[in-house]
């Protein structure tokens, strides 16, 4: 399973949720898929989409939203892995993490990440979140049913082939304008968001 296989099967199930997506090919790739205002693009905030996501999801402990999803890549979380620890101690009750782990940098010529040896989901269950790995689209779909409860900060383990789609446009709408969307869209389903 590849990248875009897998932000596929997210697309369907995370049509009324949050979603904090990390920077370059991911964003641009479910955009591609599926642009909608539920869906936060961090352009170029690298290792961010965690923290933000973390902070999204205490803020809406009480809101009538049921998940705050974030999609990160390897390359991502190993540029601010204190999210793991952040998340572990604080413990948002609606997080997960989908990782998108393909143990490469996709943007920068499928460099290898330090994700080829060290295991991230293992390194996230130490740190008390509730893992599940998945590395086909079924298991992605099981995995995510089985943490739909969890009480607590969960991450998802996507094992990928390397390799972006082709063909993709890049996205190039302003941070501004792409966060407003999300706030609009957050104030409206939650009644808060700003
Ligand atoms: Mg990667």
């Amino acid at each position: 399973m590849k990248r875009l296989d897998a932000l596929t099967v997210l697309a369907e199930l995370t049509h009324d949720v949050p979603v904090v997506v990390t920077c370059a090919a991911s964003s641009r790739e479910l955009a591609a898929i599926a642009d909608r205002p539920n869906h936060l693009y961090l352009l170029d905030s690298m290792g961010l989409a965690g923290s933000v996501a973390t902070g999204l999801a205490l803020h809406l402990d009480d809101a009538p939203v049921p998940r705050v999803v974030t999609i990160e890549g390897d390359g991502s979380l190993l540029m601010n892995p204190n999210v793991l620890g952040t998340a572990g101690y604080l413990r948002p009750r609606k997080l997960l993490m989908v990782l998108l782990d393909n143990a490469v940098y996709g943007a920068t010529a499928n460099l290898p990440t330090h994700a080829g040896r060290l295991d991230l989901g293992r390194m996230a269950a130490a740190a008390g979140w509730t893992t599940r790995v998945a590395a086909t689209a079924d298991e992605l779909r099981t995995a995510w049913t089985e943490l739909e409860d969890v009480d607590g900060p969960a991450l998802l383990h996507v094992r990928l082939e390397p390799g972006n789609a082709v063909d993709v446009p890049k996205l190039l709408e302003d941070p501004v304008i792409l966060g407003r969307r999300f706030q609009d869209w957050l104030l409206a389903r939650t009644g808060t968001g700003r």
